[in-house]
Order: structure tokens, then C-alpha cells, then sequence
């Protein structure tokens, strides 16, 4: 339960009680994401601000271990949770957009709480079982996998594309398999560090450019995809995108920033759109993990129990050869 700027604490709570249509999950792994850094070390993130005390995190695995009667999920499925749903009934949720739902709420988005926890209570529609092939823990990172996958649909990547990736942070890398899962047959990734490119290159990037002593040149990709959430990057990332080119935000953006290159954007009709969560990407993502078109394990580099969770909460930025650290509120 976060309290407020660095003041992470374990405390007991009630087992939450379940709708008709909702399933308890007994939490296996939470990932930590760069969201729960930012709410750890300022008591916010972006436009969101921590109010109240609230449990973080928001991608969760874990086994289904009480299901109420309408949920339609057998008790010990192993699942991967979606923290975001919608509220099912408005007409943006009616069309399909679940995602961008005005009234939705978000596992670990305060004041919601998260899945920091040893159990959690949710709507059956946001559990996905996962196969054999996707070990339980591991099944935390098809949270952020279902990000690389509506990332790359909302880029409309097509085969024989060559595709910039900006960032090799985990959605980065996520983002570039799942480019070349895709039909994208050259995946450029950029970064400021040589580490996370040698991973990247690991991972089926065809090119790296550390952009701290390399600057970008004009590579005339058909699609940016921006995984940094610095407006600098983007915008010198537009300038690489061949005419009607498509530019996609996935870094989480600042709340407004200067320097859009508007009139460049407009000369060449190079598309700029932003993707925000996912909707309907789940099922996506657990189909190319067990399959082995995406390797999830590489990117899971730390394991820490409930009692460490702020510990595990500094860990990508203390140690940067760090990518996704998990807490895991079983062991
Ligand atoms: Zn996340
Ligand atoms: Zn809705």
C-alpha cells in the first residue's frame, strides 16, 4: 500500500467478496512498471495523482481459487489478469473500445487498488487462461506484451515493413518482436544504452542505434513506433518516417509539450496517433508467448517477495541492466 511519495508499506487487508460474475484470483507475480515507479517516487503518474492510500500495480498472474456463479471459469485455472475492462456498458465500451472507456478504472490506478496483493477480485471478462507453455510468474508479463500488441496494430504494421522502435525498455523490446511477429522484416531500435540494445539485438532487432553518440538519420522507415515518453525522441523520430509514414505514441506522454512538428507532419502526411493500454489484446499476446514468437522470459530479470516490493519498485532504476522485475506475493 502506498501512502504517498516513497512511503511503501505491507499491511493486511479483507479477502475482497465476489460478484456473481467476478472470479478470486490468489496472486502468483505482479511486474512492476515504470507507472508504479513514477506513483512510488513522486506520488504520481502523469495526470494521475495519489490522493489516498492505494495498492500499486497492475499486471498481475495468478490461479483463479473462487469463482462466483454466472463467472464461468473453473476454480484453478491459471490465468493472466487484465486490469482494465471498461464498466461494460456505455457506448464507447459498446463499440468495442474498452480501452478508452470514460468511466473505467484500472487495477493500481489510484484510487483503485492494485494487484500488489494476495488476492484480488475481477470481473470474469478480465481473466485469460494461460496454456501450459506459459509458466505461472512468466504470465505477469502478458500485461505489458497486450501493450506491444495493440501498439503495433494501432501502427497498422504490415509485412515487408521497416519499422523504428524508440526505446529498449521492456515495452521496446516487447514492441520489437512483435513488429517482426508481425510481417516487419527490418526493426530498428534505438536507445541511450548499449546493454538494452545488445538485448534488443538478442531479441531479433536487425539494427541498434545508441542514440546518446549516434544521432538518428533520415531512414525513411514506414512506421515510428515511441516507446521513450521523451518528446525529444519523438520528434526527431518523426523526421525519419518516409511520406504517409505513421508515427505511434506509446510512452506514456507528458501532460503537454512543445516542439510538434505540425507543419512537417502536415507537408509529408505523415499520420501521428497514440495508443493508450489495449483492448482485446490478451488472448493476442498469450497465443505469440506460447508460441515462442515472442520470448518473455529475457525480459523478466528480477523476482521479489511482497515484503520487498519497494525494494523491487527501485530496482529498474537502480540497476539498469534491470528490465522487468516481478513481486511475488506467494513465496
Ligand atoms: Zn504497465
Ligand atoms: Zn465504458
Amino acid at each position: 500500500m502506498l501512502y504517498g511519495a516513497r512511503d511503501l508499506r505491507t499491511t493486511e487487508m479483507d479477502i475482497p467478496t465476489l460478484g456473481e460474475d467476478d472470479v478470486l484470483v490468489k496472486v502468483a507475480a505482479v511486474g512492476v512498471c515504470g507507472s508504479d515507479m513514477h506513483y512510488y517516487d513522486a506520488g504520481r503518474n502523469g495526470l494521475n495523482v495519489l490522493l489516498q492510500p492505494t495498492v500499486l500495480g497492475h499486471e498481475a498472474s495468478g490461479v483463479v481459487v473462487a469463482a462466483g456463479p454466472l463467472a464461468g471459469i473453473d476454480v484453478g485455472t491459471r490465468v493472466a489478469v487484465e486490469p482494465a475492462v471498461g464498466c461494460g456498458r456505455c457506448p464507447t465500451c459498446r463499440e468495442g473500445n474498452y480501452n478508452v472507456c470514460p468511466n473505467g478504472t484500472c487495477f493500481g490506478s489510484p484510487p483503485t487498488h492494485g494487484t500488489m496483493t494476495e488476492y484480488l477480485a475481477t470481473p470474469a471478462r478480465g481473466v485469460h487462461p494461460l496454456p501450459d507453455t506459459i509458466d505461472t510468474v512468466v504470465g505477469s508479463l502478458i500485461e505489458p506484451l497486450s501493450v506491444a500488441v495493440w501498439a503495433v496494430e494501432r501502427a497498422q504494421v504490415r509485412l515487408g515493413h521497416r519499422v523504428l522502435v524508440t526505446g529498449a525498455g521492456p515495452i521496446g523490446l516487447l514492441v520489437a518482436q512483435v513488429a517482426k511477429a508481425s510481417g516487419a522484416t527490418e526493426v530498428i531500435v534505438t536507445d541511450i544504452n548499449d546493454d538494452r540494445l545488445a538485448v534488443a539485438t538478442q531479441l531479433g532487432a536487425t539494427r541498434t542505434i545508441n542514440t546518446r553518440t549516434t544521432p538518428l538519420e533520415d531512414l525513411q522507415v514506414d512506421r515510428v513506433i515511441e516507446c521513450t515518453a521523451v518528446p525529444a525522441v519523438l520528434w526527431s523520430a518523426i523526421r525519419t518516417v518516409r511520406p504517409h509514414g505513421r508515427v505511434t505514441v506509446v510512452g506514456q506522454a507528458a501532460p503537454s509539450v512543445d516542439g510538434l512538428p505540425l507543419a512537417y507532419l502536415q507537408r509529408y502526411e505523415v499520420d501521428l496517433v497514440t495508443a493508450f493500454r489495449y483492448a482485446h489484446a490478451f488472448p493476442t499476446a498469450i497465443a505469440l508467448a506460447a508460441s515462442g514468437a515472442v520470448d518473455l522470459d529475457r525480459i523478466l530479470t528480477g523476482r521479489f517477495s511482497l515484503n520487498q516490493a519497494a525494494e523491487a519498485v527501485q530496482a529498474p532504476v537502480q540497476d539498469p541492466t534491470h528490465l522487468k522485475v516481478v513481486v511475488t506475493p506467494d513465496s
